[in-house]
């Protein structure tokens, strides 16, 4: 077998109290009917990216209820992941030609891994692209029958390249069931045996997400000389043309006519190989000239408690995106019972109730004056804050998230 990945061990009651209680009983329940069962989630990296993160979690609380649950990643080399990271974006509609060559890269990675595919298994995820041609390989030598087989997408491949999908949909369709983030993204011409549709989920026990007092965020507040007497508010986002972080700064400057001492803080993570994360940070600099009110925080490592101490801070998160996969920021903001103003896209208006958890908004206008009505508004903020925590309370946290995964383990069963 290829190579497994050690996490370090969750337990599910240490969620009692957080997550709602129903979710709690109903995965005991349903783990109850797989006690022992095999599962392997396999994926192409053990570091980096939602996926990762979201395994490091979910695999040992399958584990902690009983499901004899792993984590294997595909071996590869730089060629192979020059052609997956070509795929992915092609995947995601951007014009990229892959040539058969490359094709047959991808192909022989993927036999190779299947080769090496050694174990049966109750049921067996294969996360996104990487490893998606793995099943089909095995069963065209009359291996791999043993298991149920899903293929979970992470990526939105609604506009995917129709060469890059077409190439893909056969090896999708060798799988027992397919699993896309939201309905919008499952493709119509996709024949799989089940469809199911698992949302993204953050986990309210890491350091992004778990409880700080108003000490330490103020404390983080005052490292990065943000005066925490003055109301703030943020986008914790790549800098990138789609969270539109010129936009950002145009609301800003709007609503600062209308709430004196206000601060915009924007907090970003930059990888030293993101030429265009550089270049749009430089551009928001230069938009935002020498206001002393606006802070662009980056880091190139870790900054989850930063981002934590922000999303609690500001008054009202941004989420200014034209374009979006999910925007996990979002159900981020609003778990800290911060309303979030966001751009009517992709993931967004799942996560918040136009009017209940926030504002779903299309213009520079529009932002501002929901901004601006939030900031004048403590009453409406605390409201909205309170709705929009136990929104993402019930349908966001990763609970949800390890009992989705149970509950189509079920119906793949029956
Ligand atoms: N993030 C972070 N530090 C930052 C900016 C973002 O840790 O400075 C995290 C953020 O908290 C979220 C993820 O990166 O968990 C971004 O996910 P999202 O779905 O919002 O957007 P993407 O970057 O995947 O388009």
């Amino acid at each position: 077998m290829f190579d497994s990945v050690d996490v370090e061990p969750r337990q599910l009651e240490a969620y009692r109290g957080i997550a709602p209680d129903e979710q709690i009983e109903e995965i005991r329940t349903l783990a109850a009917q797989f006690g022992g069962a095999r599962v392997l989630h396999v994926n192409a990296t053990a570091f980096g990216g939602g996926v990762a993160e979201m395994l490091a979690t979910i695999v040992p609380l399958m584990r902690d209820v009983g499901i004899d649950a792993e984590w294997r990643v595909i071996e590869g080399a730089t060629e192979f992941y020059e052609v997956t990271k070509k795929f992915h974006n092609a995947l995601q509609g951007m014009d990229v030609p892959i040539s058969q060559q490359e094709l047959d890269t991808y192909l022989r990675y993927n036999k190779l891994n299947a080769d090496r595919f050694s174990r049966d298994y109750d049921f067996v995820i294969i996360h996104d692209p990487q490893p998606a041609a793995m099943r089909r390989l095995m069963l065209e030598e009359g291996r791999g029958q043993a298991g149920r087989w899903i293929w979970r997408c992470h990526i939105d491949i609604t506009d995917a390249q129709l060469g890059a999908w077409e190439f893909l949909r056969p090896y999708v369709e060798a799988h027992d069931a397919a699993v896309f983030t939201m309905q919008e993204y499952v493709k119509p011409d996709l024949s799989v045996g089940e469809v199911a549709l698992i949302a993204p989920a953050i986990d309210p026990l890491s350091a992004k997400n778990a409880e700080l007092s108003a000490e330490d965020v103020a404390t983080v507040l005052r490292e990065n000389r943000v005066d925490p007497d003055r109301p703030v508010i943020a986008q914790v986002s790549r800098f990138d043309p789609w969270k539109d972080p010129l936009g950002v700064v145009d609301v800003y400057r709007l609503v600062r006519e209308q709430v004196p001492g206000l601060q915009l803080v924007m907090v970003a993570t930059m990888a030293n190989d993101d030429p265009e994360g550089h270049l749009w940070y430089d551009r928001t600099r230069e938009h935002a000239g020498d206001d002393p009110n606006v802070f662009l925080l980056t880091s190139e490592q870790d900054n989850s408690q930063q981002v934590n101490a922000f999303q609690r801070a500001a008054s009202v998160v941004l989420q200014k995106s034209k374009r979006e996969g999910f925007g996990l920021v979002v159900a981020e903001a609003l778990w800290k019972r911060t309303p979030v103003v966001a751009g009517n896209v992709g993931g967004i208006p799942v996560q918040i109730r136009d009017g209940q958890d926030g504002y779903l908004i299309s213009t520079t206008e529009e932002a501002a004056e929901k901004v601006a009505r939030l900031l004048l508004s403590p009453n409406e903020q605390t409201q909205m804050g309170e709705s929009a925590h136990q929104h993402i309370r019930s349908d966001f946290l990763i609970t949800r998230k390890v009992l989705d995964y149970l509950r189509l383990f079920k119906r793949l069963s029956n």
